[in-house]
């Protein structure tokens, strides 16, 4: 789907900012920091950036991914506007590199929660060396 068509659906006005941001989130292809969108879009500053990620993810629009690094990373919602927001997937986080990779074709395994809890959503992050780190 088109970025600005995807704005748009969020209810969004799709402002060159906004575009900027979620290309950049796409294109990184696995969650990044608002520190590496900072380095990537040079034009836009620190506030819009911090602000516009504030507002994808009121919108459901972007999921925040706590990978256990000290920076929340972020990365675009894939099942954006179906009714049920099926986009939870383990991450891995290399602690050589210190980057996150999404693994999407392995489901979260189920934990069964005690009487009384309901659940919202779930981190599931996995530690250790990704393939160009296990190499050196
Ligand atoms: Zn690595
Ligand atoms: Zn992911």
């Amino acid at each position: 789907m088109e970025i600005s068509h995807i704005l748009s659906e969020a209810g969004l006005r799709p402002s060159p900012v906004r575009i900027l941001v979620a290309r950049a989130i796409a294109g990184a292809g696995r969650p990044v920091s608002s520190l590496e969108l900072e380095r990537a879009l040079e034009t836009v500053d620190r506030s819009s950036i911090t602000r516009t990620l504030v507002l994808f993810s009121s919108k459901g629009l972007v999921h925040s991914v706590d990978d256990g690094s000290g920076s929340v990373k972020y990365e675009l919602c894939r099942h954006f506007g179906e009714e049920h927001d099926a986009d939870l997937h383990p991450h891995f986080h290399c602690l050589s590199c210190g980057r996150t990779f999404c693994l999407d074709s392995e489901p979260i395994p189920p934990v069964a929660l005690p009487e009384g809890f309901e659940a919202s959503s779930a981190n599931y992050v996995i530690k250790g060396l990704c393939p160009s780190c296990r190499k050196k």
